[in-house]
């Protein structure tokens, strides 16, 4: 949150905030003065809150996300796959292109 009036501050002044996040590491929750540009795109990002930089990359980092979908894919193929030991081939790969497309592909993180 602004703890200042920032109408009428330039963009490369400092401004005062408070971050508005809780996630245990150093600077949330805490006062700091930052540029009023990195301020405003913080609040905007955050949907009009201040998020610190850390928090920031934990929850929001698209190559993370990346990550856990590839992870849940392999999930899902390699328990898939144990779970079909009597199937002929062809019958397999259906069932799994079924499978990743019902299941893994409608998984939004
Ligand atoms: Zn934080």
């Amino acid at each position: 949150m602004y703890l200042q009036e920032i109408s009428g501050v330039l963009q490369g002044h400092e401004v005062k905030i408070k971050y508005d996040c809780e996630g245990g590491f150093d600077q949330c929750g805490q006062e700091k003065m930052i540029k009023l540009r990195y301020a405003e795109k913080n609040f905007k990002d955050n949907d009009g809150k201040h998020i610190c930089r850390k928090c920031f990359l934990k929850y929001k980092n698209p190559m993370k996300k990346d990550e856990v979908k590839e992870k849940v894919k392999k999930t899902c193929v390699e328990k898939y796959g144990n779970s079909m030991p009597m199937n002929n081939k062809e019958n397999i790969e259906k069932r799994k292109e079924l499978f990743l497309e019902k299941v893994c592909n409608t998984i939004s993180i």
